[in-house]
């Protein structure tokens, strides 16, 4: 029996999680969660793209969601190199420079706040969406809020 049998493909907690890509973050048992809930999105750095709007809105639009949650993570590997760093390697190896950015950061709460930032100017997410950001402890399994900033 597939795990998702007779769940609704609307996300019960009408809830988006973003978050990084990285093979130590458990997205469902970091917020105690259950296949049926939330949508998860994931990328490198759990970081706010294009992308990430196209699915949030499509989310939204189609399958109701109205709260959007963020999380970032402290050693994250998107702090170990800048944007200029990684566009010369590619650009060494292949020649090429890359179309798109890598979205490198160095602090993950001042990270979460850019993107807290984004969403609340989007066009396209709904006026009424609940923006939350989390930083993430890896260690611990600690979830600290942010603040979206002045
Ligand atoms: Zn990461």
């Amino acid at each position: 029996m597939a795990r998702g049998e007779g769940l609704s493909a609307v996300p019960a907690l009408h809830t988006v999680l973003l978050t990084c890509m990285d093979c130590r973050i458990d997205a469902y048992s970091a917020f105690g969660l259950a296949p049926g809930e939330v949508h998860v999105l994931r990328n490198a750095g759990g970081v706010v793209t294009d992308d990430v709007v196209r699915s949030m809105t499509i989310s939204q639009r189609k399958l109701q969601t109205r709260e959007v949650l963020l999380v970032r993570h402290a050693g994250c590997g998107l702090t170990s190199f800048t944007e200029e760093e990684f566009a010369e390697e590619l650009a060494d190896d292949t020649g090429m420079q890359p179309p798109w950015r890598t979205y490198a950061f160095g602090d993950p709460v001042v990270g979460v706040r850019r993107d807290m930032a984004l969403l609340r100017r989007d066009p396209f997410l709904r006026p009424d969406t609940s923006i939350r950001g989390f930083v993430l402890d890896l260690q611990d399994g600690h979830l600290q809020e942010v603040d979206a900033g002045a």
